[in-house]
C-alpha cells in the first residue's frame, strides 16, 4: 500500500433496513466520516460492492476496512470478504450497547436521542482504531 492510500480508512455500514442496530451502524459510520475523522475515514454504499462496482471495489481493496454490522448475518463483513479481502476490524453494533447499557437505541428510520448519542460515543471510541489503521498498523 502506498503512503497516500494509507491515509484513508474505509468504514462500511450494513444496509440494516428496518433494524435499529442497522440504523446504529449507519449513524456511527456517518459520525466517523463527517465529525470524528473527516478526510481519513471514508465510506461507500455497500450495495456497490454487491454489484461489483469497480471504484467501490478499488477503495475496499486498497484501504484498511472497518465494518459495522447490525446483526450476526454480517452483510458488510461478508461483502468485503467476498472480494477476497480480510476486514481489519469487523464490528457488530450491539457491542457498543453492551458497553454502554445506559444508551438504549430505538427507532428505525430515525434513531432516538439515546441511539444518536450511542453512535457519537461509538465513533469517538473508534477514532483510535481509525488512526492505527491509517498509520498502517494492525488493530
Ligand atoms: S447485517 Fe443484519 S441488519 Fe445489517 S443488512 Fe445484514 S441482515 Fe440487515
Amino acid at each position: 500500500m502506498d503512503e497516500a492510500a494509507a491515509k484513508q480508512v474505509m468504514v462500511l455500514a450494513c444496509s440494516g433496513i428496518g433494524k435499529t442496530w442497522g440504523a446504529l451502524a449507519r449513524e456511527t459510520a456517518y459520525e466517523l466520516v463527517e465529525r470524528v475523522r473527516p478526510g481519513v475515514a471514508t465510506t461507500t454504499c455497500l450495495p456497490l460492492l454487491v454489484i461489483n462496482d469497480p471504484e467501490a471495489k478499488r477503495l475496499v481493496m486498497e484501504h484498511p476496512v472497518i465494518t459495522l454490522d447490525g446483526c450476526p448475518k454480517a452483510c458488510a463483513r461478508k461483502s468485503v470478504e467476498a472480494l477476497g479481502k480480510k476486514v481489519d476490524q469487523p464490528l457488530e453494533t450491539i457491542q457498543f450497547y453492551t458497553a454502554h447499557k445506559e444508551l438504549k437505541p430505538e427507532g428505525i428510520a430515525q434513531l432516538n436521542e439515546a441511539g444518536l448519542k450511542l453512535a457519537r460515543v461509538a465513533a469517538d471510541e473508534l477514532a483510535a482504531t481509525v488512526d492505527r489503521l491509517a498509520a498502517g498498523e494492525q488493530t
